[in-house]
């Protein structure tokens, strides 16, 4: 296995914020297999434990030696929710790193809501008190309930990357600003997943969106690229690409 980190950026002044990690299987034939691959067959297997033990051990490991500016964000199954030691595991990765709690994202979707929602609520309460962050990861794609962003305790909103690829008309740049503005009603961090142009850009920065991610700023990188990419600190010229 190995880890990939997107750069997220802060879409007001381009400056660098954090990562996401990617998870990819080397394989000694196929190459690199992506996630949507093998993930929902680890899921149906079992094997999401060891693997997302790994993803989040690692992810920890490596952000601990970034910037102490830089967060890492980190995607959940929601096949995990439902195991027993979710918050041990993560706080055995965050004791083993030495990493900040506030320095960890956890990305879950709304599908981990759908089944136990109180079961959800409890475990998130006790996630929160370890002191990391989570997101709501795609948005968009589903229910998209009101509710459960409300009465659950997210820090942060991802915007699926469908509605800057799908974008045609004004209507869907309402729906993008209405998001946002949803997410700054509740005091969350809203993220654009997707963004591929400099149209994409311009559109987000006029709503205000808060953070970005799209191959237009960064693609994924391997530990080496993006390690000296953040020691170049060189910020995304917001300004000159739009
Ligand atoms: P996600 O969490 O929504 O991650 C964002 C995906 O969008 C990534 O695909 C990323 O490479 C891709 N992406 C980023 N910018 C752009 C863009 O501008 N255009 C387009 N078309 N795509 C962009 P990736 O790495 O293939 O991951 C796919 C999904 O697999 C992730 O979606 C996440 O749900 C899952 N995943 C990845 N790593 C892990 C992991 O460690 N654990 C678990 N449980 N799931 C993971
Ligand atoms: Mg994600
Ligand atoms: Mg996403």
């Amino acid at each position: 296995l190995r880890l990939h980190f997107q750069p997220r950026y802060r879409i007001s002044d381009g400056e660098m914020v954090g990562a996401e990690a990617l998870v990819r299987w080397q394989h000694p034939e196929r190459g690199l297999i992506p996630p949507d691959t093998f993930i929902p067959i680890a899921e149906e297997s079992g094997l999401i434990l060891s693997l997302s033990d790994w993803v989040i051990d690692t992810a920890c490991r490596c952000a601990a030696r970034w910037p102490e500016h830089l967060f890492v964000s980190v995607n959940l199954s929601p096949s995990e929710f439902k195991r027993g030691n979710l918050v041990e595991r993560v706080q055995k990765a965050l004791h083993h790193s030495g990493i900040a709690p506030a320095r960890v994202e956890l990305e879950i979707t709304e599908n981990v809501m759908l089944e136990d929602a109180p079961g959800a609520l409890e475990l998130m309460r006790t996630l929160k008190r370890l002191g990391v962050r989570i997101a709501m990861d795609d948005f968009g794609t589903g229910y998209s309930s009101l509710s459960y962003l409300r009465s659950f305790p997210f820090d942060g909103l991802k915007i699926d990357r469908s509605f800057l690829n799908n974008l045609v008309g004004s209507d869907d740049e309402s729906i993008i600003q209405a998001i946002v503005g949803l997410g700054r009603a509740l005091s969350l961090t809203v993220t654009a997943e997707g963004i591929e142009t400099a149209e994409h850009l311009t559109l987000l920065k006029a709503v205000s969106c808060d953070e970005g991610q799209g191959f237009f700023l960064s693609r994924p990188l391997d530990t080496d690229a993006f390690n000296l990419l953040v020691k170049a600190r060189k910020n995304i010229d917001i300004k000159s690409r739009v």
